[in-house]
């Protein structure tokens, strides 16, 4: 019995890099019980270090009392598990210096399992997962103001519906642009993908970016205003995408001028970074993407405040933003970083001040603010303002300072707060990574870095439910996610390298606020039934964030 795996002992499933902090935790039943742990190898159940359990510090979010086993000294690769008389032993891990690889390959590839336009086949290592090609064809709705068709494929499937919004296509490829600009001189440029495109001479992680912003290109009107999303009239059933002949439309907010602010500023800063990114691949289509961007931001100078609402007849998502200044904000400070220009660094040391309260300990930048991602490539970028860019980099790191403490101290070493615990909050976690993992591009600390692998190591094990949060990764991953090709399909498993959105403490969906009470606590607020649509659907803008904390772990 002693053998089993205990759901009570937390480890990262994927594992732990070599050299870096290794710490597994143990939620004791009975306190006072255990005191030691073993740490064993896989193969042979050899003892190579023993140790004793830290005394429980409690996790008010989760409720439990956790305590520590650090065995950070022992570093030789291999498999291991930790064992624990009367408790049992651990899921197996690995310590190696390219733990997060599979990782990161397989979150990565899961963009291209989610590519619409065309067929998709993950090929002999995943038999099965498959669909032919869907929505080939857009429809102008009439609240576009435009008719007759628009050819608009291509693109990633939002979430687990087969939406495709830009709001949220731009924070998702803006950031794997971004994982690529910080990290692509490293070991992920050269990780393949296996992807149609792979071995055209572009590294894959930018092929598979290219698919989204070829989409995106299609959602610019002729005037430089983008539409806002393209998705059906109403969510279509638990089907395969190719099965789903609902038209897709090209969806506007309903009167003149159509296109809104916030896509439009999105699309500006996420062609601005891609014309820089794919300037040394292919020249012609870099200043296609600038182009482009350019013709948004002018558009963006007479309409800088038209926001979104679904028009009448359409119920699919909304990703409201009752602001689009910090859209405007960040367009500006990437078409600064790629041009040079005066007029849009100009507008950015303009405007810039009001949101420094983007950059934050308890909120790390999500879609409807975009206003860190602004700062943070304004001093990535040693903007023509120094003393800009010298405010933007002491706060960063000031704040980041706050989280990695506030990290230290939590019982499960993550970045979360109690009101992190929203839609999502696997996202937010990831993207506590992303931030730490920015400022120590501003200023190297290993406890940035620490902290941004403390919540990945939570996202892949390390939880109140011992369960990898990424599907068909590690020895317990969740299994029921709400994703339509995964329930659709006759499969064992779902489409493999999806984040969950994770515990959501206000129980957002039918089947929550049937078996969870209300009195349950934030972190626990979590089913694995593709049912619970408010905890365990999942989403580009979450994994793009767990792409770039994994390839900033796997080179910083
Ligand atoms: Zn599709």
């Amino acid at each position: 019995m002693s053998n089993a795996p205990s759901l009570e002992i937390k480890v990262d499933q994927a594992g732990y890099a070599i050299g870096a902090r290794k710490v597994g935790f143990l939620i004791q039943p009975v306190a006072g019980q255990t005191a030691r742990y073993v740490l064993r190898r896989q193969e042979d159940g050899k003892a190579v270090l023993e140790g004793s359990w830290t005394p429980p510090v409690l996790d008010p979010d989760s409720g439990d009392r956790v305590q520590t086993a650090d065995f950070s000294g022992w570093n030789s690769p291999g498999i291991y598990y930790l064992d624990v008389r009367g408790v049992g032993r651990s899921w197996p891990f690995r310590i190696a210096a390219d733990v997060y690889q599979h990782a990161y390959y397989l979150t990565a590839r899961s963009f291209y399992g989610q590519r619409c336009g065309t067929t998709v086949d993950l090929g002999p290592e995943f038999p099965g997962y498959h669909h032919d090609a869907c929505h080939k064809v857009g429809t102008f709705d009439p609240s576009s103001g435009r008719d007759g068709s628009n050819v608009s494929s291509k693109g990633w499937h939002d979430a687990g519906d087969y939406g495709r919004y830009i709001v949220n296509s731009g924070i998702a490829t803006a950031t794997l642009l971004w994982a690529f600009e910080l990290w692509g001189k490293g070991g992920i440029r050269d990780v393949s993908l296996h992807l149609p495109e792979s071995g055209n001479g572009t590294p894959d992680l930018l092929n598979e970016i290219r698919w989204s912003l070829d989409w995106m290109l299609t959602m610019q009107d002729a005037d430089g205003g983008v539409w806002h999303k393209q998705t059906s009239a109403h969510f279509c059933g638990f089907i395969s995408p190719d099965k789903d002949d609902f038209p897709s439309l090209v969806i506007g907010v309903g009167k003149s001028p159509f296109k809104t602010s916030c896509a439009t500023g999105d699309f500006a800063a996420v062609m601005a970074i891609a014309a820089r990114v794919f300037s040394p691949y292919d020249r012609d289509y870099a200043n296609h993407c600038l182009a482009a961007a350019r013709k948004a931001w002018q558009w963006l100078g007479t309409n800088e405040q038209i926001v979104f609402r679904n028009p009448a007849g359409i119920t699919t998502g909304e990703y409201g933003d009752s602001r689009c200044s910090d859209e405007q904000l960040w367009a500006a400070a990437e078409l600064a970083r790629t041009t040079g220009e005066l007029p849009f660094d100009s507008y950015f040391i303009k405007h810039y001040k009001e949101f420094l309260v983007g950059i934050s300990a308890d909120e790390p930048p999500s879609n409807s603010d975009m206003s860190a991602f602004a700062l943070w490539t304004y001093a990535l970028s040693e903007g023509r303002n120094e003393v800009v860019v010298q405010e933007i980099k002491s706060l960063s790191i000031a704040v980041a300072l706050s989280i990695a403490q506030r990290t230290e101290s939590h019982g499960y070493r993550i970045s979360m707060t109690t009101k992190n615990y929203i839609w999502g909050s696997n996202g937010v976690a990831a993207n506590y990574s992303l931030q730490l993992l920015v400022a120590n591009r501003f200023q190297r600390d290993r406890r940035f870095v620490e902290a941004a692998a403390g919540n990945v190591h939570y996202l892949l094990g390390r939880n109140p439910f011992s369960l990898s949060y990424v599907t068909q990764l590690g020895s317990n991953p969740v299994r029921h996610i709400h994703h339509r090709p995964s329930a659709a399909a006759n499969l064992n498993a779902p489409w493999p390298g999806l984040l969950s959105g994770g515990p959501n403490a206000k129980r957002e969906d039918p089947e929550m606020q049937k078996l969870l009470p209300e009195t349950t606590p934030p972190a626990r607020a979590f089913l694995d039934l593709q049912s619970s649509y408010g905890s365990n659907e999942v989403a580009i803008n979450w994994n793009a964030a767990l792409v770039f904390a994994l390839a900033g772990l796997l080179s910083d």
